[in-house]
């Protein structure tokens, strides 16, 4: 059958479409035929379409080569890995006739005999599928019973597809098990379940077990890639990885995000988009995340945790995240050849090229260490978030440890240090490679560090920097939304510089030490700086307006008018200041 699609050069196994015909609509536009959500488009129908189950697909191909088919099979497996979808497999491999009506069980069903094209399309009277989850009691188990005594009506072989078994009350699991034991010659059982531990130890020993594999997710997204050629969707490879991580090992889940994402997607389906329409936490976030953990910040990894939740992040997956960002900065680390390498997303290349600057390789390993364990441990914890959070207050506690090579030579050496300890190392202990928290705290402690207690501190940290421009935008063109130090949530105007959120983190982390996150958000936000002041100064007027020695001014002097109201309260942007909004002063001065 390859060679129906040898045109189509990347389509190494060309998963074909389920249906009537001989995979004729996957030749057709995609827009001929009403739209079948891609996971069933795309259902493979042969053992060759099944991506990422090769040990299974070898066993059975023996199997049928050998013609030693077992009676009753196990399929077990996360959701979506295939399990359905290899038991309709193995009832037509196990019914196909061939082309010519001659041919017997083979690994490779035809697809077109009587028998193939039942099967495929569902209506096939030998081939029973029962949903166990729905369908538990006993009774329903002696139908299928009653059933395997009377020979096939079409068909050489009946087979009977029991999905989600596990689910079989413990007498429906006995009076199937007596059938198990002595299965009449026509009849196969196909057992599929997610949870293996709940079936019987006496049904599993009398099945041919296949664990089918989490699919990896470099073939999950290759896969996704041709199926988004075959539908001529044009998707970016970062969102096909996000999309194929998000599936975590499910083709199935991996194709229904996929799905979504093209029906929102207006042309291209983005990076952006995806990573939107899954509540992850963006790529920064997890760079800003790593950076705090590994200067021994808590308070700051808690407020990114924090505003990760706000926006529906998943904590056990940004631990995940981490994991594996640790993973690409010990690469990066090892390998300094990959900083060019066009594969790593650039954000990999820049900050986690800068990660790798300042951390050991001791660090790293304990700090992926200590995430592998806990990445687990949010698995089983009844609190995802909580036992999320203790993990990065862990490990923010243990990044500032000297690597157990350097305590141990200190301890030797007499340089005895505080654990911990914000000192520099002795000399002659090596460069102390400490994620940048305790060295880069002691040089601030000798400049004086602006205080910033309100947006407007940034902007005029901003304007004292002499940013002229960033300074104009941050007051005419952007709208705060949260102000959470080192947060801050901003809505720019569509005037405002792309990389204002970059340029300014850049320049709060620089000129204070501490790591600050700049988000863009599309909360409507407080107005301007420039409109918040023009209204105060609007106000100012109307009040100096009314004072009563001004309007005996205003009456004295004919043609006399408010020009300028000074407010020795207020702050350069014409605001009072912070915490004092309330007391609008009562000192205006009012000139002629
Ligand atoms: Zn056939």
């Amino acid at each position: 059958m390859s060679g129906l699609f040898q045109d189509e050069s990347q389509l190494d196994t060309p998963p074909a479409p389920e249906g009537p015909g001989l995979f004729g609509d996957a030749l057709e536009p995609a827009h001929a035929a009403p739209y079948r959500v891609l996971a069933r488009k795309y259902r493979p129908t042969s053992f060759n379409d099944l991506i990422g189950q090769a040990a299974m697909v070898r066993i059975l191909r023996n199997a049928f080569a050998t013609g030693r088919v077992a009676h009753a099979f196990m399929l077990t497996g996360v959701r979506g890995v295939g399990k359905t979808t290899t038991a309709r497999i193995i009832a037509r491999a196990l019914n196909c006739t061939g082309p010519d009506g001659k041919g017997g069980p083979t690994a490779d069903p035809c697809g077109v005999c009587p028998d193939c094209a039942a099967i495929l399309a569902d209506r096939h009277p030998d081939v029973v599928e029962m949903d166990a989850a729905s369908r538990t009691g006993v009774d329903d188990v002696r139908e299928i019973i009653e059933a395997t005594r009377f020979r096939p009506m079409q068909a050489r072989t009946k087979v009977f597809v029991i999905d989600e078994v596990h689910m079989l009350s413990r007498n429906a699991f006995n009076a199937l098990l007596k059938t198990l034991e002595e299965p009449p010659p026509h009849v196969k059982f196909v057992f599929a379940t997610t949870e293996l531990r709940k079936v019987p130890v006496t049904v599993l020993s009398r099945c041919q077990r296949f664990d089918l594999r989490r699919v990896r997710m470099a073939e999950l997204s290759a896969h996704f890639a041709r199926i988004a050629g075959r539908e001529a969707v044009s998707v970016e490879p970062a969102a096909l990885d996000l999309i194929a991580r998000a599936a975590d090992g499910s083709v199935r889940d991996g194709l229904s995000l996929l799905d979504q994402a093209i029906a929102q997607a207006d042309g291209v389906v983005t990076e952006a988009a995806v990573t939107n329409m899954l509540g992850l936490a963006d790529r920064g976030m997890v760079f800003d995340l790593m950076d705090a953990v590994m200067s021994g910040q808590p308070r700051q990894a808690l407020q990114i945790t924090e505003l990760a939740h706000e926006r529906g992040a998943d904590l056990g997956m940004m631990l995940q995240d981490l994991l594996e960002l640790t993973y690409t900065v010990t690469r990066l680390k090892s390998v300094p050849a990959l900083r060019e390498s066009q594969d790593l997303p650039e954000a990999e290349r820049t900050r986690g090229a800068a990660l790798a600057d300042r951390l050991s390789v001791p660090v790293l390993s304990r700090a992926w260490q200590m995430l592998l364990k806990g990445v687990g441990e949010v698995e089983t914890a009844p609190d995802r978030r909580a036992a999320a959070e203790m993990v990065l207050i862990r490990l923010c506690h243990v990044s500032d440890l000297p690597p157990p090579g350097d305590l141990v030579r200190r301890l030797s050496g007499g340089g005895v240090q505080a654990a911990g300890g914000t000192a520099p190392a002795p000399s002659g202990g090596g460069a102390r490679a400490v994620a940048g928290g305790a060295p880069i705290a002691a040089a601030q402690a000798e400049q004086t560090v602006p205080r910033i207690t309100s947006f407007r501190d940034v902007a005029a940290l901003v304007a004292e920097k002499r940013e002229a421009m960033l300074h104009a935008h941050l007051i005419h063109s952007v709208h705060l939304v949260r102000f959470a130090p080192p947060v801050i949530e901003l809505r720019p105007q569509p005037e405002a510089p792309k990389d204002l959120a970059a340029r300014l983190g850049t320049l709060l982390t620089e000129a204070t030490g501490t790591r600050w996150t700049i988000a863009l958000s599309t909360a409507e936000g407080e107005a301007t700086i420039a409109e918040q002041g023009s209204a105060a100064d609007s106000a100012r007027r109307v009040t100096a307006a009314d004072h009563p020695l001004v309007r005996a001014i205003i009456d004295a002097f004919p043609g006399a008018r408010i020009d300028t109201v000074h407010d020795t309260s207020v702050d350069e942007y014409g605001l009072p200041a912070v915490g004092q909004q309330a007391e609008l002063a009562d000192d205006e001065e009012c000139e002629e």
